[in-house]
């Protein structure tokens, strides 16, 4: 399972590809990406190998995009197959997240928003994840980051998140708690990744978020790193790698 994410100047695809890529080693049932192209979220997604995933979306999507993301899975919940896959998107089609770990209070938590009329189209945790966060935003007319962390303190479990809110296309919030989760620090160009090979040729600036740490990673402005839980903000502290 592995993430990777861009958001910069460079076309987005063949740098996610490529880092799902060197993640593979992690292990994985199935692959997905998103790109934002300046007007629209575009996302493919397939059960099998990165490979695949390279083949399928060349077909179904237009590529372009200086905005993505990519997940390779390994199921929890629900089947490997080409819906239970990630990316994941919100009922009203805004938000786009993918997840590495597991919700484990999913169950309540999505009788709860079916309750108040969301739909599901997979089996998986992030599904519910991804549509708490926009029923959190909703209610109070929240800043993506914000409804990320009210959403995240209702949640037991573990998880690395990237997501994307087409509402406001200059920003992915990502999250972490027991998966792992890196930054890489370029100039005018963030990358995000389970660890920093996907990287590693672009930039030697690393920020590796701690536990219950989430940060906005914004174009063009400096990364917003706070603890999840009491909202204090924490200095980013930038690893020189080794190249
Ligand atoms: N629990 C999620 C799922 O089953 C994420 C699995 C993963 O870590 O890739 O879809």
């Amino acid at each position: 399972c592995g993430i990777v994410g861009y958001i910069g100047y460079r076309e987005a695809y063949p740098i996610v590809i490529k880092g799902l890529k060197r993640l593979e080693y992690r292990g994985y049932d199935s692959a997905g990406v998103m790109l934002y192209d300046g007007t629209d979220l575009k996302v493919s997604k397939t059960k099998g190998k990165v490979s695949n995933l390279e083949t399928k979306s060349a077909e179904e999507i237009s590529t372009n995009g200086t905005i993505g993301m990519g997940h390779t899975r390994w199921a929890t919940h629900g089947v490997p197959n080409d819906v239970n896959s990630h990316p994941h998107l919100s009922n009203s089609g805004n938000l786009a997240i993918i997840h590495n770990g597991i919700i484990e209070n999913y169950e309540p938590l999505k009788k709860e928003l079916i309750k108040r009329g969301y739909v599901f189209k997979s089996d998986t945790d992030t599904e519910v994840l991804v549509n708490l966060i926009e029923d959190v935003q909703k209610k109070d007319k929240l800043k993506l980051g914000k409804a990320v962390q009210i959403a995240l303190n209702q949640v037991v479990g573990a998880y690395a998140i990237c997501v994307f809110d087409k509402q406001k296309p200059d920003e992915i919030v990502v999250a972490r708690l027991g998966s792992p989760l890196a930054i890489g620090v370029g100039e005018g160009e963030y990358f995000i990744a389970s660890d920093a090979s996907p990287f590693i040729e672009y930039t030697s600036n690393a920020i590796y978020l701690e536990d219950e740490e989430m940060a906005i990673v914004r174009l063009n402005k400096p990364l917003k790193i706070r603890k999840i839980k009491d909202d204090s903000l924490v200095d980013p502290y930038i690893q020189e790698l080794q190249m």
